[in-house]
């Protein structure tokens, strides 16, 4: 495809399509590993990943071959009718993060509001809280999807602002302040829903002990504790789950993102019997959730994960990352926070904004995406090779350079 016809998609895409993203202007037309390849054949290193959607890297050949299997086999048949392998899928998936059941959904706005309802249902059914007075807690600064349910309680203004009325339930606090969740804790409170670390916020890790406090909260005022792990998930902290480096167990996982292996939409609530067993048939549902090719995939996934190869790469590689980040704090970097392969970091203002600097990656064959004003994230592929990832700090280090000479 020559440069005139990557023009013409761009085009397009500004013509015929709602203009909810402003991507940056480069036109993938193949991937393999962590690397993007434009329409012109130039190549990118991908330092975003799909927001962590693609932890395998593209094309990894045990998923993709999974995927290729299942697609001749069979790929839907609705939950109207048991299939092969949606069993095999929930009894590794739930063995893999040690619960008891799971509730299959496709993206992880539905599976957050999966686990909302089930809670309300919960709350009413099994804690007593009288009928439509149930409440849940959520954080400042929280990411959980788009739904209108979901930017109800979202504190971002554009993805509020034109979309109310908003559905009422939720009181949010302060992100890692537990006293600020336990002070909002009322009889009428069904759950504590928080990102174990802030994905969209800018990797937000919250304070030492501070996972640990909301789940004794939670348990102490029979009250749920909801992780969604939709962005945290999967190997991304160097943990299966990133839960797990506080040594916390909450009562629902919403798992999304790299569940669908960076193929399709795969997302999942997984949690205790005592609780998910509160929905009974026609209650919730989704034509697609489960599906037989979801599940193939997702059982790849799955035995991806179940030895800890990429989850103890995100950590080496992520000592790495964190290692050469450091080095730039104060060259033009304010602030940097890295929890296994996944980076904040916090462009100095002054200098640039986030997207000017990602503009100035995509020149040099980064890609990557700002949040926030004057933050980027870097989420790449865990399969990354070490000396790439060397790489694609030199190219922050050099963008950094030229715009402190004024260049
Ligand atoms: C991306 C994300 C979601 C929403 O997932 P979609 O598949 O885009 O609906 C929910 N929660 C967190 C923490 C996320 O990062």
């Amino acid at each position: 495809m020559e440069t005139a016809a990557a023009e013409r998609t761009l085009a397009q895409v500004d013509e015929r399509v709602a203009h909810n993203y402003h991507p940056l202007p480069v036109v993938i037309g193949s991937a393999e590993g962590a690397w993007l390849v434009d329409t012109t054949g130039r190549r990118y290193l991908d330092m975003l990943g799909a927001y962590s959607a693609m932890n395998f890297g593209h094309g990894h050949p045990t998923v993709v071959q999974a995927a290729r299997d299942q697609l001749e086999r069979m790929t839907l048949v609705s939950r109207a009718f048991h299939h092969d392998l949606l069993g095999q899928f929930a009894e590794e998936l739930t063995d893999l993060v040690g619960k008891d059941m799971l509730l299959p959904m496709n993206t992880g706005a539905e599976a957050v509001e999966t686990a909302l309802k089930v809670a309300r249902k919960w709350g009413y059914e099994v804690k007593g809280v009288p009928a439509g007075r149930a409440q849940v807690i959520v954080a400042h600064g929280n990411f959980h999807g788009r739904t209108t349910t979901i930017v109800s309680f979202s504190d971002d203004p554009d993805a509020r602002a034109g979309f109310g009325p908003f559905t009422p339930g939720f009181v949010a606090v302060p992100y890692g302040d537990a006293t600020a969740v336990a002070e909002a804790i009322t009889p009428d409170t069904v759950a504590v829903l928080l990102e174990p670390v802030q994905g969209e916020a800018g990797v937000v890790i919250p304070p030492e002990g501070y996972l640990q406090q909301v789940r004794e909260t939670c348990s102490r005022h029979d009250v749920l504790f909801i992780a969604d792990e939709v962005q945290s998930g999967l190997g991304r902290t160097g943990r299966t789950l990133a839960c797990q480096h506080a040594g916390v167990e909450p009562d629902l996982y919403v798992l999304g993102k790299a569940l669908g292996g960076g193929i399709l939409p795969v997302s999942a609530v997984v949690g205790d019997r005592s609780v998910l067993s509160v929905l009974r048939p026609g209650q919730h549902g989704s034509t697609f959730g489960g599906n037989p090719l979801a599940c193939a995939v997702g059982l790849a996934v799955v035995g991806i994960l179940r030895d800890g190869t990429y989850q103890r790469r995100a950590e080496e590689l992520g000592a790495v990352l964190a290692d050469r980040l450091a080095s730039l704090v104060g060259r033009g970097v304010l602030e940097r926070r890295v929890i296994g392969l996944w980076a904040g970091i916090d462009i100095d203002p002054a200098l640039a904004s986030g997207r000017e600097v990602c503009e100035r990656l995509m020149a040099r064959g980064v890609l990557a995406k700002d949040t926030h004003g004057s933050t980027i994230r870097f989420s790449p592929p865990l399969t990354i090779d070490e000396q790439d990832l060397h790489w694609a700090v030199d190219q922050l280090d050099a963008v950094l350079d030229d715009l402190r000479a004024g260049r």
